[in-house]
């Protein structure tokens, strides 16, 4: 379905400042102005995140003279939602277009009753991961705190969905530690209403991005990309860590600060005749020593522009891998494919509308 919403971004819409994207404290300051009694700043605060309105017109808790005003003023800068597609199972990928043309997708997963929502941090991403398909499409911009917010309340809105019940997870397209300022400004916002439990940011372990997490206050659950459970098969599924190297992620992983109770996660991906060895479980349960987490093991999501080794490995095999895992103590679960038959499973969320960027020196 295709929303009507971008025709009202003219450039005189774009010079008005956009609200979405401020905590609750600078929308009371932006907002002061127009607006001098905070229960007003609270409807609007309540209008744009919670119910996720698109336009100053549906704030009819607010008198007519100040909508107007603040019309004229601001802007809500909630993304066209560009296609909606639902899998058999539940699963809803959105393709958002965001004010200057960019694109990204973000997936709605419903799983008994709660609702996870994968969202992207950046429309593209760099690092080329062989596995996946988002790095196959290249680089895309850095989202702001607002685009990424938005995602949230434009598919709340869009499902009918409370703030209960519902996890974010940075797994979409992108990587938020090399978006660490409007990751941080949009976390500040979703953990006025989501518990910061109940979000996860997925990295690949750059390490000065790290560092600033360790240092946040409220600090969302951390999971690492692992895939590899040595250097050279790392750096050869992953360029980043020739940047980054196991050899710096796990001491910088261990002086990481886990409040109580807290665990990491390391994600696995399970790629058939690579990485999914009994010898390979043993080597990561090494890797891993001494450190607070559960992993968790992906089979590849297999893709043409992947080409034909990305396989996952059969059921055994992933069993076989999993149960090493546990009777080495670790608390190992395989996650579920998803909305596999729109493209919106794991590793599958593209940029469209320009050229693939492909991969170099694949292999
Ligand atoms: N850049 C961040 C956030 C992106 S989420 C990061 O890498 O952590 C990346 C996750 O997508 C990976 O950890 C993996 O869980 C998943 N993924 C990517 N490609 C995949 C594929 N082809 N099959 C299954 N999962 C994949």
């Amino acid at each position: 379905m295709i929303d009507s919403i971008t025709t009202s971004e003219t450039s005189a819409g774009l010079e008005r400042a956009d609200l979405l994207g401020l905590s609750r404290e600078r929308l009371a300051e932006v907002l002061a102005p127009v607006v001098d009694k905070p229960f007003r700043v609270k409807q609007i605060y309540q209008a744009l995140y919670e119910r996720g309105v698109r336009d100053f017109s549906e704030m009819t808790d607010l008198s007519k003279e100040l909508r107007a005003g603040l019309a004229e003023r601001f802007r809500i800068g909630l993304p066209a939602i560009a296609s909606r597609h639902e899998s058999s199972d539940g699963t809803c990928k959105y393709l958002f277009r965001l004010h200057d043309g960019a694109t990204v997708e973000a997936v709605d997963i419903p799983d008994e009753g709660r609702h996870t929502f994968c969202i992207s941090s950046q429309a593209g991403c760099a690092l080329a991961c062989t596995f996946c398909v988002t790095g196959y499409w290249g680089a895309g911009r850095n989202l702001t705190a607002g685009e990424i917010v938005a995602q949230v309340i434009a598919i709340r809105a869009d499902r009918n969905l409370p703030a209960e019940g519902l996890n974010i997870v940075f797994m979409g397209m992108g990587e938020p530690l090399l978006n660490v300022e409007s990751v941080k400004a949009a976390l500040d916002i979703l953990t006025e209403w989501i518990s910061p439990h109940r979000i996860t940011v997925s990295t690949v372990g750059i390490l000065p991005g790290l560092e600033e997490m360790a240092r946040w206050e409220c600090r969302p659950n951390l999971a690492i990309s692992l895939h590899a459970p040595d250097e050279e098969r790392r750096s050869q599924v992953m360029p980043v860590n020739r940047t980054y190297p196991l050899a710096e992620l796990l001491p910088a992983l261990r002086r990481y600060p886990l409040e109580k109770g807290r665990k990491l996660t390391f994600e696995y991906i399970l790629i058939r005749g690579f990485n999914d060895s009994p010898r390979d479980a043993d080597q990561l349960s090494r890797l891993l020593t001494g450190l607070k987490a559960k992993i968790n093991l992906i089979p590849v999501n297999p893709d043409p522009v992947l080409g034909e080794r990305m396989q996952p490995p059969d059921d055994a095999r992933i069993e076989a891998f999993k149960d090493r895992l546990r009777q080495r103590g670790w608390i190992a679960t395989i996650r579920r494919r998803r909305g596999d038959d729109v493209s919106a499973a794991c590793g599958q969320l593209r940029a469209f509308g320009r050229e693939a960027r492909g991969f170099r020196g694949k292999g």
